[in-house]
């Protein structure tokens, strides 16, 4: 990659193109591409590099239809294949539709607005605009559909749902969803004009966009969205029952999840336990600890040094902040003051599981004995479980540090800013079973965690990490088709946290923490198939 890595990592969600890679890439491909040619010395392109990383997150989804990629022609190695595709002026925008013969060398875009919304117009337009014989099969039809097309569909049985989203005829919101939707299976997206009298007066359509949705059993009724917004459309379409992404079949970055999933679960033998995802079950989190201690912590035969440190900080920690008191308190705060009286400096972590197994339940303070998800189950084993009780746990602490902020004093966990995070970090890099997991996490940590402030910042920077996680995995193998990845939380969890501003959806960061503060509170916690 060379010194693309300096603008462009292996991370973003776009392709690393160079001289041995650009012309396989765009020839007889099965999608169409943007790809910006920069230069790594060219200061607008520098600053532009946000702009297009964020672009090709806003439409990671599309690349089955159309790609996102960039080359720098300052590296060396490129100098000749930027000579032949005519590159004078950084950064170029060159579209090649699909099926390219070798010998394409690309349509230049020309215009000179550069913002989100207008490149991801001009990229809708590109898909539409090959109608020639050869548009791949897998292109969505982008083109209106009419009343005489749409209504005899009314009322009938189908295997998936139809969604018609009417909008006035210069809006684009109608193209950009269905290309949201090209990865998932049981929806299909069509778009139709708010002009079409006929459709609209039979759907009693009054404002747009608006989306009609056809139910498989024949059902139909206008779908409600709090917001007239592409993420909002998006967001509510995939998350219809059954609605499933298309999970990517080569390998992807998810190669340490199956390290982490792989666990010793029952659930798929397991009854469903049904549960509400505007809660956070106990269940979840007692799980987490009886996992972290009794099998993660279990692999190291004997404590010392800085993971002896690490272990007593994290118990600590967990004492002081676990939310409602109970048994896990009383067993972490045991456990934390019977290590603190241990004089020694190296502790075989077999009495550790004694105290936790034995002793403890014959006092009455015990954890449960058996791996017991709710909101973290998977619809099969090794989907979720594990890492996905840690994150809750982590995001818990997070929210009730910042409810008690004197819960720490005396600790010595109090003098940084962000001792939860800082723990989640020494514990992650210390005891995670998945080292790729690890690997990440300390490479955003190091990046980003040290400048954590304060403990509204120390939420809302976990909300932000595992987002960008999140925004990584989807639609990996670790993704669980029930429970696909996407940015959280959704706008059916809290409306009020999305925005659009110039066209591309934006967090309203007040509202956010907002929420997590009321999802992750005390009071939010479901005692239900708790021990
Ligand atoms: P999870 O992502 O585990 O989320 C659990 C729950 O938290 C969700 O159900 C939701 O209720 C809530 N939630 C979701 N997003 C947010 C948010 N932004 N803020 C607050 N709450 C939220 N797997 C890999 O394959 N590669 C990796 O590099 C990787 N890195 C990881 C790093 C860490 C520190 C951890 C703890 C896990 C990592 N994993 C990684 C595992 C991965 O992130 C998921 O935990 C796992 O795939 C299970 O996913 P899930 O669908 O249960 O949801």
């Amino acid at each position: 990659l060379g010194g693309a890595g300096r603008l462009y990592t292996e991370e973003d969600p776009l392709v690393i193109l160079s001289s041995d890679s650009l012309k396989s890439a765009v020839t007889n491909s099965s999608s169409a591409w943007l790809i910006q040619f920069f230069s790594s010395w060219c200061g607008h392109c520098i600053q532009y590099s946000s702009t297009w990383k964020a672009l090709a997150q806003d439409v990671k989804d599309w690349q089955d239809a159309i790609s996102v990629g960039v080359l720098d022609c300052a590296q060396e190695e490129n100098f000749d294949v930027c000579k032949d595709y005519s590159i004078k002026f950084y950064p170029t925008f060159k579209f090649f539709w699909a099926h390219s013969p070798p010998s394409e060398r690309g349509t230049t875009y020309r215009g000179a607005d550069r913002s989100i919304p207008s490149v991801r117009q001009l990229m809708v337009n590109v898909l539409q605009n090959h109608t020639n014989l050869d548009r791949p099969k897998h292109y969505p039809p982008l083109e209106p559909y009419s009343a005489a097309q749409l209504l005899p569909l009314l009322g009938q049985r189908s295997d998936h749902y139809t969604a018609i989203l009417v909008e006035e005829p210069d809006s684009y919101v109608g193209r950009e969803v269905i290309l949201d939707l090209l990865q998932y299976l049981g929806v299909q997206v069509k778009r139709a004009l708010s002009s079409d009298r006929p459709l609209v007066d039979a759907l009693k359509l009054t404002a747009f966009p608006a989306i009609y949705l056809l139910h498989p059993n024949g059902t139909h009724a206008h779908l409600h969205s709090e917001k007239p917004l592409r993420f909002f459309f998006s967001s509510l379409l995939r998350t219809l029952p059954g609605v499933q992404r298309r999970l990517k079949s080569s390998s992807t970055s998810s190669s340490g999840a199956s390290q982490v999933g792989a666990l010793p679960g029952k659930q798929n033998t397991e009854p469903w336990r049904d549960f509400d995802r505007s809660k956070v079950y106990t269940a979840d989190l007692e799980t987490a600890l009886h996992y972290l201690l009794r099998v993660e912590l279990a692999t190291h035969n004997t404590l010392e040094g800085e993971e002896l440190k690490i272990f007593k900080d994290l118990v600590t920690l967990v004492a002081k902040l676990y939310p409602g008191g109970g048994s896990v308190v009383k067993l972490m705060e045991t456990l934390s003051d019977w290590l603190l009286s241990m004089p020694l400096q190296r502790i075989p972590y077999q009495a550790v599981l004694d105290l936790v197994d034995n002793k403890m339940r014959i006092s009455g303070v015990f954890l449960g004995a058996e791996l017991r998800w709710v909101g973290c189950q998977g619809s099969r084993a090794g989907l979720r479980g594990y890492p996905c009780s840690l994150w809750t746990l982590f995001h818990v602490l997070t929210v009730q540090h910042d409810a008690n902020p004197t819960a720490l004093d005396n600790t010595g966990l109090e003098a940084e800013a962000a001792p939860v995070l800082q723990m989640m970090r020494r514990y992650i890099r210390t005891f995670f079973g998945c080292r790729e997991c690890g690997r990440h996490f300390e490479q955003a940590a190091a990046v980003g965690m040290d400048n954590v402030q304060n403990r509204e910042q120390q939420i809302l920077w976990l909300w932000q990490q595992h987002n960008r996680v999140n925004m990584r995995l989807a639609g990996s193998l670790s993704d669980d088709p029930l429970f696909p990845k996407a940015p959280w939380p959704s706008p059916s969890l809290c409306a009020s946290c999305h925005e659009e501003k110039n066209g591309v959806h934006v967090w309203n960061q007040d509202n956010v923490l907002r929420f997590l503060r009321q999802h992750y509170a005390a009071s939010n916690l479901s005692p239900e198939y708790s021990v």
